[in-house]
């Protein structure tokens, strides 16, 4: 080797060398990110819900640069650009859109997953990652009551586990560009958006699409989908995916799923629950008898980063019929052939779009194994509980409800009172404007964060209660906190104020 070579080597190995820490650079980066973790979890009971993003451009964290930086402004960044403004989501006074916290455990599997780097793609590359998987998703399908042969895919979220459940269904059913402009989907107003952006994705723009009316707790009518279906195949069309939902993300209510199911088998549509938000509750008593029917689903999704407080990154798709999943996704190539030496266990990459793939069961099984599947059904039981008596104590407080909860979503809306006779009044516009001036309030105050939605058309609050650390006292402030903006936005509408004078005061 020449002289010249050697010292390159020498000195790009130097450099790259950079890359594997010493044992105290490892021991530093570790003490460092164990201390803001416990910071960051001890001080989260008291810690907003909510901070408006009012930082300036300084704020920001500095571009990424040719050369190394200190542990300690990394985590000074951490801290003061990005872990203290926005949502909290690991609060549990977070009660806004769908939260789901994040169990401290599956951090240290995502840690252990990331530091082993285990190929858990290709069951040749890693026997016991990819086994591990397959008996976590074999446990996932006994929640739903799916059979034992169904197959899956634990993905990074619900709307990708939408999309292969879409895609599979189009491939079931060999649809092509000739027919999918023939082929009808049957879901409600109320099916979450991710549904319809998979369709596009997938190439199914074209599709005809039914609204599917609904009750007045906001669940698909039964009889109208099967008179909807009819009308469709006396005009020609394919009726082929019916959608139900086990719980809304609007109002959590759940889709008769077993009325649907048996329309579906009688008309030979693929019936895709979306369980996203609610199929966990699956793992409690009230929630099981309350969505029965999703197990005759042929495609269901899961997402363990709502409600089964994992942090995001984790959605499920299951599928009762292996041979459809597999037909959607398998495919071969040269230089895979050592991986397809012969083995009958099923890989991740033979049943999804990815190939390489985290190692996303870790997070999934440490904290299984650490709390115990008792823990989690507790906490499912408890947030049910908690939705009654939120949805009780908005009733005292004078609050007009939407349905009662089936799940853990409560909705309600203030009707302001007339000046004379105290009466409420009758004008949505004035309704809804008082709602949105109620939830501003309360976004500026912080300390829960909730969101709003339009039910037929009018603003209206919700709570969703989800996060693992939601507790009976966090529902009492956020209860409180609304109760005393009411009745301060009245007073203020009486006396001619405008609504931005005197936000409630801070807790902070
Ligand atoms: C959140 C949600 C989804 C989408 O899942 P992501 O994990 O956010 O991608 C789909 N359906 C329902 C009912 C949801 O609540």
């Amino acid at each position: 080797m020449s002289d010249d070579l050697s010292t390159r080597l020498a000195s790009l190995e130097r450099l790259a060398r950079r890359l594997e820490p010493d044992d105290h650079l490892r021991e530093h980066l570790t003490r460092a990110a164990s201390a803001y973790a416990e910071e960051f979890v001890t001080t989260l009971p008291s810690a907003p819900g909510f901070v408006p993003d009012e930082h300036d451009a300084t704020a920001r964290p500095e571009a990424v640069s040719e050369n190394p930086r200190s542990i300690a402004s990394f985590f000074q960044t951490l801290a003061t650009s990005i872990d203290t403004v926005g949502i909290n989501p690991a609060s549990g006074r977070h009660l806004g859109y769908i939260p789901g916290g994040g169990v401290y455990a599956s951090a240290w599997g995502d840690f252990l997953a990331d530091i082993t780097n285990r190929y858990a793609g290709v069951f040749y590359a890693s026997p016991g990652a990819v086994r591990l998987e397959n008996d976590l998703l074999a446990w996932l399908a006994t929640v739903v009551g799916f059979p034992s042969t169904a197959v899956g895919n634990l993905t990074s979220g619900g709307s990708l586990a939408s999309l292969i459940a879409i895609v599979t269904a189009r491939e079931a059913a060999g649809l092509t560009c000739a027919t999918i402009p023939t082929a009808v989907v049957y879901r409600s107003e109320h099916a979450h958006h991710c549904l319809d952006k998979a369709l596009r994705i997938a190439g199914l723009n074209e599709v005809v699409l039914r609204e599917l009316p609904l009750d007045d707790q906001y669940r698909v009518c039964p009889e109208r989908t099967s008179a909807l279906i009819a009308e469709d195949r006396a005009a020609g069309l394919r009726p082929w995916l019916l959608i139900g939902s086990a719980g809304t993300t609007d109002t959590g209510s759940i889709d008769p799923l077993d009325a649907l199911a048996t329309i579906a088998a009688s008309e030979k549509l693929w019936y895709h629950v979306d369980g996203a938000y609610g199929a966990f509750f699956a793992l409690t008593e009230t929630g099981r008898s309350r969505l029965r029917g999703m197990e005759r689903a042929d495609s269901l999704v899961l997402d363990p980063h709502k409600t089964l407080f994992l942090p995001y990154g984790s959605g499920v798709v299951l599928v009762r019929d292996p041979t459809h999943l597999a037909r959607a996704h398998r495919y071969q190539a040269n230089y895979m052939q050592d991986a397809d030496r012969a083995s009958d266990v099923r890989s991740p990459a033979e049943l999804s779009p990815e190939l390489t793939k985290p190692f996303r069961g870790l997070r999934l099984w440490l904290p299984l194994w650490l709390h115990g599947v008792g823990a989690f059904r507790a906490a499912l039981d408890e947030k049910l509980l908690l939705a009654q008596y939120a949805y009780r104590r908005l009733g005292e407080i004078g609050f007009e409800r939407g349905p009662e909860p089936e799940l853990s979503v409560v909705t309600y809306r203030w009707r302001p009172r007339t000046r004379h006779d105290g009466r409420p009044i009758d004008d949505e516009t004035e309704i809804d404007a008082f709602n949105r001036r109620l939830h501003d309030s309360l976004l500026r105050d912080g300390r829960v964060f909730i969101s709003s939605t339009l039910l037929r058309g009018r603003y209206t609050l919700r709570f969703a209660i989800v996060v693992h650390r939601t507790h009976r006292s966090d529902m009492d402030l956020a209860l409180e906190l609304l109760e005393a903006e009411v009745r301060r936005l009245e007073a203020a509408r009486f006396s001619g104020c405008t609504e931005s004078g005197h936000p409630l005061a801070s807790g902070s």
